[in-house]
């Protein structure tokens, strides 16, 4: 499993893959990201701290996954991030949540102290192929909603069962409305939702301009950041 890599196209970042609590939500369809959660608090904390170990700086910007959302991490994990931003001059920081938590993202950002690019699994601004089919568990009904908490949306593409005219909105909200967002293409996993082949070439021949926007990142390959496995 790799957990360390820099991302050099677009916004310029170290990426670290940790480890965190399960999930809290845990029930998506789509996830299984289960496999990369622990409840061994010690292991979570020394795995962390080598991984973030290997962060040098060099961007400015570093950019902290994992298989949940930032407050599943250990506590002494967030204060070693602190730590590291301090010490390798960090400006500006990506964390991601689940809707769940957004009550606490304001807290976070006051406790990092540096500017946080907040992204939230989105999957679908449809409220009904979200919570119905994906069973993302965010009630809300709106992206202005999103808005009042996280920078950063992810959509999820290339589901059988979702349609063109789906994926055509929600990749205008998120242009038009956020100043970054991420497009995850899906890959099939061990769960039972299926990646529509048709669906994503017609994506990838319709929104080719996406992979130029800098304000984008396109996922092809769940594992384009250079982490995962
Ligand atoms: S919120 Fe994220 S980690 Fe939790 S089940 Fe859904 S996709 Fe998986």
């Amino acid at each position: 499993m790799e957990r360390y890599s820099r991302i050099l196209n677009k916004t310029a970042r170290e990426i670290v893959l940790l480890k965190g609590r399960p999930c809290a939500w845990g029930k998506c369809t789509f996830c299984d990201y289960i496999e990369d959660n622990s409840r061994d608090k010690e292991e979570m904390i020394s795995l962390n701290r080598e991984v973030l170990s290997k962060v040098t700086g060099e961007f400015g910007v570093l950019e902290v996954i994992n298989s949940g959302s930032c407050f599943e991490l250990p506590k002494e994990t967030l204060a070693y991030i602190k730590e590291i931003i301090i010490d390798k001059k960090i400006k500006k920081l990506f964390l991601e949540s689940h809707w769940m938590y957004r009550s606490k993202v304001k807290e976070m950002r006051d406790y990092i102290g540096i500017p946080i690019v907040f992204k939230i699994g989105v999957e679908s601004f449809d409220k009904k192929f979200r919570e119905e089919f994906l069973k993302k568990n965010g009630d809300f009904d709106s992206y202005k909603e999103v808005l009042e908490y996280f920078d950063s949306p992810c959509l999820l593409v290339g589901i059988k069962g979702q349609s063109k005219e789906i994926i055509d909105k929600d990749i205008q909200l998120l242009t038009e409305h956020f100043s970054h967002g991420t497009i995850n293409v899906f890959t099939n996993n061990s769960t039972s939702i299926k990646r529509d082949e048709k669906l994503v070439e017609w994506f990838v021949e319709k929104y080719e301009d996406l992979w130029n926007d800098p304000k984008v990142d396109v996922l092809y390959e769940k594992t384009d950041f250079g982490v995962g496995d």
